[in-house]
């Protein structure tokens, strides 16, 4: 068992500490003013205003310091404002903020693809490319797949989440909010059942795996598949962790077939789970693999990382666009990524479990509206349920999301039913806060379920 370590120097003192009530004034005001000036179609869940974060303590408009176990939903892996990504981050904006990199390269672009060739699972040649965003980074693996297998369909899981652009929605399974009123979508998109070990009727990973490929076999044709899309651990759709031998299997179908498999690491990626990427904990080695949340502490910054041949095949000028790789967020994914390798980030995320696991566990056997504890390494959820079923119960949810905010704790829910809580700490966040945030989910639950 790894020890939490403390939180990375930082200038904001890593505690809780309510100043006013939640929201303050002045999170009100700007509320206000949001609703008059942003689109209603942008929610924002807990109404206190970012002012400043630092490590695992996000710091409202009113001066309150709270606990921001969700990272910023796996983005803040290394700390929110992390030292050696702000020096990095401003130096490389002092030297020159944006060339676009197909028309005048810079090393920073070429040692981010570096980094990703040499971290990503396999030791098979790989090749890169840098994009803005997650959404985009699984546009680009499809396009590559396509290319590359000269087929078009694209196989995507049930709770799976994929984006918002129109053909990630088509990749997404969950209508609200992310779809619904937005069709018609891209084509060529084909759902299968997942392995959601709580709910499959004591079905294990490889007899759900063979019903995902029936299904492709029966209802698509494997020879029609370029691409098999799955999270490793589904992040949206309730971080399902699929039961053993379910993403092998793929994988061994996917290859045996001619088809390109994509892991999607957006969220599981960068040593969330207590591995560089989720694929290797059962030794899987995708085709592609897609990044971006952790890549880079924030600045925004997307990747796909997979086989030489395949990345290959496009042909020069097809991948690309004019922010993909910018220079001051490759300067920041740099900088993460040597503060992961040198902090020994997997066994951070390790010893969070270690920490938060037990505690988790033991609040389910006191409230038996808790149906499941899972995840792995600093990705941790609870499934809520009504009393004495498996009935999800995202008013349950709901009611304990307010009440973790309202004492300072940004927490979030997930999960196709929203019935799901979960955790994503920064791995920097230091035993005394991780503490303080699991003793205020222990008052949640006194509250609003005892
Ligand atoms: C968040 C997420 C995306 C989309 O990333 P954006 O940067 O929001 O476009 C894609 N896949 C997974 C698994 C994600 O968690």
């Amino acid at each position: 068992m790894t020890a939490v370590v403390d939180a990375t120097p930082t200038a904001v003192p890593q505690e809780r500490r309510l100043v006013t009530e939640i929201p303050g004034p002045r999170s009100v005001a700007l509320q206000a003013r949001k609703t008059a000036a942003v689109s209603a179609g942008v929610g924002v869940t807990p109404p206190g205003y970012g002012e400043r974060a630092g490590g695992g303590i996000p710091v409202d408009a009113a001066g309150n310091p709270r606990i921001g176990p969700g990272s910023g939903t796996a983005v803040a892996t290394v700390g929110n404002a992390n030292p050696d990504v702000v020096a990095a981050v401003a130096e490389q904006a002092a030297a020159f903020t944006h060339t676009c990199f197909m028309v005048t390269p810079y090393a920073g672009y070429v040692e981010v693809c570096e980094a990703l060739n040499r971290l990503t699972p396999g030791d098979h040649e790989k090749r890169s490319a840098l994009f803005n965003s997650g959404a985009e980074a699984v546009e680009n693996a499809v396009k590559v797949a396509r290319v590359y297998t000269g087929r078009s369909a694209v196989v995507v899981f049930e709770h799976g989440y994929h984006g918002r652009t129109n053909l990630t929605m088509a990749l997404t399974a969950k209508s609200m909010p992310y779809k619904h009123g937005f069709g018609p979508f891209a084509p060529e998109v084909y759902r299968v059942p997942t392995s959601y070990p709580y709910r499959d009727r004591g079905l294990k990973g490889p007899e759900m795996a063979q019903a995902a490929i029936t299904r492709i076999e029966k209802e698509i044709g494997a020879q029609n598949v370029a691409a098999i899309i799955i999270e490793p651990i589904q992040g949206e759709g309730g971080f399902i962790v699929p039961g053993d031998g379910f993403l092998p299997a793929l994988v061994e179908f996917a290859h045996a077939n001619g088809i390109v498999f994509v892991a999607d690491e957006v969220q599981s990626g960068f040593c969330r789970t207590g591995d560089w990427f989720a694929s290797e904990y059962e030794g899987i080695v995708p085709d592609l693999v897609t990044t971006a949340k952790g890549i880079a502490d924030g600045m925004p910054l997307a990747a796909v990382t997979g086989r030489a041949e395949i990345m290959d095949a496009v042909h020069a000028g097809g991948l690309g666009g004019t922010y993909g790789g910018n220079p001051v967020a490759c300067a920041a994914a740099l900088a993460a990524i040597g503060w992961m390798e040198a902090n020994d980030a997997n066994g951070l995320a390790r010893g969070i479990e270690a920490v938060m696991r037990p505690r988790l566990t033991s609040l389910a056997e006191r409230y038996d509206v808790i149906g499941d504890v899972r995840g792995r390494g600093a990705m941790l959820a609870i499934e809520l349920v009504k009393p004495g079923t498996t009935d999800p119960n995202p008013e349950l949810a709901g009611e304990l999301n307010r009440y973790c905010h309202q004492h300072g704790v940004v927490t979030l829910t997930t999960g196709t039913h929203g019935n799901v809580f979960r955790f994503l700490p920064p791995l920097t966040i230091g035993t005394a806060l991780l503490e303080d945030a699991l003793g205020v989910l222990d008052q949640a639950f006194e509250a609003h379920a005892g």
